[in-house]
């Protein structure tokens, strides 16, 4: 006997916003941003900015030499 081929399962929602969530990507049956929301998650951590800001850096103040 073949076994019939199972159709693909129905994409797991988040039980919040009914949002399908990517498989594996579920924190209590939320989706990542709810459970970021309902505080299961730690919010995330702006990272520092790479790019160079206007004006003078640190490195540019601690620079004393005199040219
Ligand atoms: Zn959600």
């Amino acid at each position: 006997m073949i076994e019939p081929l199972l159709p693909d399962p129905p994409p797991v929602r988040c039980r919040r916003c009914r949002h399908p969530v990517a498989k594996g990507r579920l924190y209590d049956g939320y989706g990542e941003s709810c459970a970021r929301q309902l505080g299961l998650l730690p919010p995330h951590i702006p990272m520092p900015r790479s790019e160079q800001p206007d004006g003078p850096t640190l490195l540019d103040l601690l620079d004393t030499t005199e040219e």
